[in-house]
């Protein structure tokens, strides 16, 4: 059997995806910035999955640009609203995705001061600490909207406010939320917003950046021609972008999806909490319906991972871009464990496509897979 519950790292592209973007490959495959009638229909195609887009996030089509991935999101908001302000200061959290705390970390190193907000240890942001950190030249905050590795959902609106009253742009990756919890921009006080396609359903290599009309336009991560009403140049993915219009088409289901992955996903905590000495970790929290991150104590998550991928699961340690390191998880460390602790975590991140039948065979390998590792572990 094939299990596959690894979707925080990439979802399978729904058929349905698929299919929408072929004959964006093989017949209208226009320049979309070409005059003739080529260019015209593939223009179309991407006008219309900006529409989609744009309805789905509860906002306009002129406010969104498609770029090459959500880390290129995260990095052209954060660059580009430092190359704008030229010096300053810049908050964000300590649990951010690598594309997010890595970016800032270049820019900390460049001259621009840096505050990375703790979390608690559940992984939530605390509204008061940001308005604590705010400085008269704070130029941007940035925090996710759902975690990447534990799930926890952070209190948008009430960030947002404290941007606001301080007059301070404020940003949110939102790759993990968007098409996992319902969002209406139109109600949040979001400036920015990064999204990515491969998260929910859609293609690789096609992210999504949104700035509110209005909010100060970020400089330029890549110049070239006016492309993406001249914010971001090279000729368009036209098939990621059909691709990702189809994501978003698909996306509302996942309503009729939550209850179901709420099921699965408590079933599988159950049966995980009859092994011994585990933490299920942001378990308080208002977590992502699809995300499960267990702490296996005195194990090291790379040989759980291994074991399970032996018999077909796939699961992930930490955060996929980590992964190939023993440095334990920043995030597991920001909730407040310790590094031994932090080593044995492993995430379950499911999606509309898992079965009971995958969570029944996970629960049946996983109990003696650990008990074998903790008979043999050095820890
Ligand atoms: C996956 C992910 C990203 C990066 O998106 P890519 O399209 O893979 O570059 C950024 N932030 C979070 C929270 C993610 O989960």
């Amino acid at each position: 059997m094939q299990v596959y519950l690894d979707n925080n790292a990439t979802t399978r592209t729904a058929p349905e995806v698929v299919e929408a973007m072929l004959p964006y490959f093989t017949e209208v495959y226009g320049n979309a910035s070409s005059f003739h009638q080529f260019g015209q229909r593939a223009a179309k195609g991407m006008g219309s999955a900006r529409q989609d887009a744009a309805d789905f996030l509860g906002v306009t089509a002129e406010e969104i640009v498609f770029t090459g991935s959500g880390s290129e999101s995260d990095n052209y908001f954060l660059k580009g609203v430092a190359a704008r302000a030229g010096a300053g200061h810049i908050i964000t959290s300590a649990i951010e995705h690598p594309a997010i705390l890595r970016t800032a970390r270049f820019l900390a190193q460049n001259g621009f001061q840096l505050t990375e907000l703790p979390v608690d240890g559940q992984g939530t942001v605390s509204p008061d600490d940001l308005r604590g950190t705010l400085r008269p030249d704070t130029i941007l905050v940035s925090v996710m909207h759902a975690n990447n590795e534990v799930g926890t959902i952070q209190d948008m609106a009430a960030l947002g406010a404290v941007c606001r009253e301080a007059g301070v742009p404020f940003h949110t990756d939102a790759v993990q939320a968007v098409g996992k919890l319902p969002i209406n921009l139109r109600e949040l006080p979001v400036d920015y917003l990064s999204a990515s396609a491969h998260k929910l359903h859609g293609p690789k290599g096609i992210g999504l950046a949104y700035l509110r009309r209005g909010s100060k336009a970020p400089f330029n991560l890549i110049h070239g021609g006016h492309h993406e009403r001249r914010r971001r140049a090279s000729t368009e993915n036209v098939p990621g972008i059909v691709g990702f219009g189809k994501a978003v088409q698909l996306a509302p289901e996942e309503d009729y999806h939550r209850e179901r992955l709420l099921r699965l996903r408590a079933k599988l905590e159950e049966g995980i909490s009859d092994i011994p000495e585990i933490t299920i970790l942001a378990r308080e929290a208002e977590r992502l319906p699809n995300t499960s991150n267990v702490l296996f104590h005195r194990l090291e998550g790379e040989s759980i991972v291994m074991s399970l991928d032996f018999e077909g699961i796939a699961v992930s340690t930490g955060s996929a871009c980590s992964s190939g390191s023993l440095e334990p998880s920043h995030v597991i460390l920001a909730l407040g464990y310790d590094h031994a602790h932090a080593q044995g975590s492993i995430r379950f991140s499911l999606s509309r496509y898992t079965t009971e039948e995958e969570i029944d065979y996970t629960l049946e390998k996983l109990p003696p897979i650990i008990h074998r590792l903790r008979n043999i572990s050095a820890l």
